[in-house]
């Protein structure tokens, strides 16, 4: 039979073993995690592969899904276009700057802008009206997400650049 000492060191141990499986636990539900993320990410790639080739388009579930994402594409470059005639800016065939309809010039990149053939908002139109204002956030939201990677990444050596000039010690020579 085993001792009071002997029982007290064998709840220790079980203590520490437990808190060793619940780390364990912790650690492989990260990994868990990381991993669900990593098959997102592959599922979104196959997906956008496979409708950006024309793939499969024999199969009834993937020319659904085909039509749904052009509707959706449609949708976005309205929205987009509309957008442009409000602000009346053209896009720069060059760098993709907006540049005001008036301009002949990009005046970031001095490409040559191609007159479109889209009239200016007239001023008595209703500028917003409920069912673009609702197909125009959407348009936006799909933009922002869109956009959001590259303006992170441009935006890193910019952010690494005020550091490096906030950190430096005032001269005192
Ligand atoms: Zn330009």
């Amino acid at each position: 039979m085993a001792s009071w000492r002997e029982k007290l060191n064998q709840a220790a141990q079980n203590t520490i073993s437990k808190s060793k499986e619940v780390a364990e636990i912790a650690k492989l539900n990260v990994e868990i995690g990381s991993s669900n993320q990593s098959m997102k990410n592959i599922y979104t790639e196959v997906g956008k592969y496979v409708l950006e080739n024309g793939l499969l388009s024999e199969d009834e579930s993937v020319a659904e899904w085909a039509a749904k994402a052009a509707d959706i594409k449609a949708e976005i470059e309205a929205s987009t276009e509309r957008i442009k005639a409000l602000k009346n800016v053209n896009t720069c065939p060059g760098c993709g700057a907006e540049v005001p309809k008036t301009s002949k010039f990009c005046d970031k990149c001095g490409t040559p802008i191609v007159v479109t053939s889209t009239e200016p908002v007239k001023e008595d139109e209703e500028i917003i009206d409920a069912d673009f204002s609702e197909a125009s956030q959407e348009a936006e939201a799909a933009q922002a997400q869109e956009a959001g990677g590259e303006a992170a990444e441009s935006a890193a050596p910019k952010a690494g650049c005020c550091c490096a000039e906030a950190q430096e010690a005032p001269g005192e020579d």
